[in-house]
């Protein structure tokens, strides 16, 4: 079975081809860098994390680039009310933002574009629509883009023209627009851009870029290294369906004539009690609070895969919990398998057959729109069943019990890449240092009277536990992973 994604394009799951095989390319909308990213935020990321993730499971040469929205409304204003320049205000949350994705383990993006250091690139873009006439500079002297000059605008979102004039009602600045459903491209340098250091000259004025512009300019300029003007795949939480996306795409394809993506994907939000997590409702939860309170980055990836990407989940400490306990099964199950692959680690047997059987209904499940709740199902069902047949073998080898070991451990990491979601190492405490050193003795003497099966052992439960050994002339050194 080859990949299908559901395309908010055609609202249909269609099968996924990239435009120049093996390469995909991915243009995620990134974090607004004014403030900490919340979970909701986070959930869009680790859903976006699972496609890219899965995607090189497939073979896939992805190319994933991930926009910093380091200039916008919400930036400047917060950078205004910290009496700091917006540069200065921003870094300390890009840092934030780049240590939050390392804890939860999101493999991080190929390139960073910045808004404010793509700035030359957004200017030539608005040049390119203001020439072909598909904008023009308002009253105001902010550029807008002319809605009625695009004939596709709304296919995306699907709203009819009614309520896309309801929905542009609410944005300011209706005055100098020739229609009120035109947005801004590029808007004129008020007192408080120029105060934080947000105004750049321009052909068409002194200004600073709308929100949409960033993302189109950033992603054609990302993929104009590879000759192309369509990225593969665009994604990000389902809020930005409308305006950001359809606005994004007008300005694209008016600009370049072709299609700007092949797929659009979008994730359901992380809600509270129903209401959606948000810095406005007050009822966020940022990825530092579950690290102060020391929770396993995989107990959030594994809660968060149980529910599909296309569903609404609800956060709460029960759920945590009951992820908390799957992962820790999963890191004893990972500890027996190494065991027993140490000392058995040849042959074929169950064990390879219930990891074969995984592999493949894993597979299956993560081709059908990333369906991670059925790929994790079938990974607890292996859990289970592998834990039976180890238990089996208990009394030894020889007896064809538990064979297979090596293969399944195999199969195990090659889930583990896409799903990543084994407990993390502990920390090297004085005690855990203390146990190593006497597990180390215990093998040398195992090993002074020749029983080498014994030192294998020993072996196998050090690097259960994260502990790798290196023999040297100089004696055994080891090493906490
Ligand atoms: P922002 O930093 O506000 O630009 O948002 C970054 C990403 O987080 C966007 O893709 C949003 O759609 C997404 N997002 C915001 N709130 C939530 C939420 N509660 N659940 C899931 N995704 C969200
Ligand atoms: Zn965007």
């Amino acid at each position: 079975m080859a990949l299908s994604l559901y395309n908010t394009l055609t609202r249909r799951v269609e099968p996924f081809t990239p435009l120049l095989p093996p390469r995909v390319t991915i243009y995620t909308c990134g974090p607004t860098v004014w403030q900490y990213a919340h979970l909701g935020n986070f959930r869009t990321f680790l859903f976006e994390d699972l496609l890219r993730r899965h995607l090189e499971f497939l073979g896939y040469d992805v190319f994933h680039i991930m926009n910093l929205t380091d200039v916008d409304d919400r930036t400047i204003k917060a950078a205004a009310a910290a009496g700091k320049r917006l540069e200065e205000h921003t870094a300390p949350f890009v840092q934030a933002f780049f240590d939050d994705r390392d804890y939860l383990r999101i493999q991080p993006a190929h390139v960073y574009p910045r808004a404010t250091e793509a700035i030359p690139a957004m200017v030539r873009l608005v040049g390119q629509l203001l020439d072909k006439g598909v904008a023009y500079k308002g009253e105001d002297g902010s550029v807008y883009f002319a809605i009625g000059k695009f004939p596709t605008y709304g296919r995306l979102s699907r709203l009819d023209r009614r309520e896309l004039k309801v929905g542009a009602r609410v944005a300011s600045d209706e005055y100098a627009k020739d229609d009120p459903r035109d947005f801004a491209l590029w808007k004129r340098a008020e007192p408080i851009d120029e105060q934080v250091g947000a105004a750049w000259d321009a052909p068409f004025g002194r200004g600073r870029p709308g929100w949409h512009l960033e993302c189109s300019a950033m992603s054609l300029d990302a993929i104009s290294r590879f000759g192309v003007a369509t990225l593969d795949i665009h994604a990000g939480g389902i809020d930005l369906i409308f305006p950001h996306h359809e606005d994004e795409i007008a300005q694209s394809e008016a600009a370049t004539g072709q299609p700007f993506a092949r797929f659009w994907l979008h994730g359901e939000f992380l809600n509270v009690r129903g209401t959606k997590m948000s810095k406005r409702f007050g009822n966020f939860l940022t990825a530092r609070d579950l690290r102060e309170q020391r929770v396993d980055a995989a107990a959030v990836r594994l809660l968060f895969w149980q529910t599909h990407y296309r569903q609404a989940l609800d956060f709460n400490d029960e759920a945590l919990e009951g992820a908390k306990e799957g992962v820790k099964r999963l890191g004893e199950l990972r500890a027996r398998l190494v065991e027993r692959a140490a000392v058995d680690s040849a042959r074929p047997g169950v064990l390879a057959e219930l990891a074969s059987e995984l592999l493949s209904e894993f597979g299956i499940a993560l081709d059908d729109d990333l369906g991670a709740p059925r790929a994790v199902a079938a990974l607890f069902e292996f859990v289970r069943a592998a834990n039976r047949e180890l238990d089996r073998g208990q009394g030894g080898i020889g007896t064809g019990a538990a064979a297979g070991a090596g293969a399944a451990l195999a199969v195990f990491d090659r889930v583990m890449t896409v799903l990543d979601v084994l407990p993390t190492a502990k920390a090297l405490t004085p005690e855990f240092a203390a146990w190593v050193e006497g597990q180390l003795a215990a093998r040398e003497k195992a090993r002074r009277a020749k029983d080498f099966r014994e030192a294998d052992r020993i072996r196998a439960a050090l690097r259960a536990k994260g502990v790798e050994l290196e023999d040297t002339p100089a004696g055994t050194k080891w090493r906490a992973g």
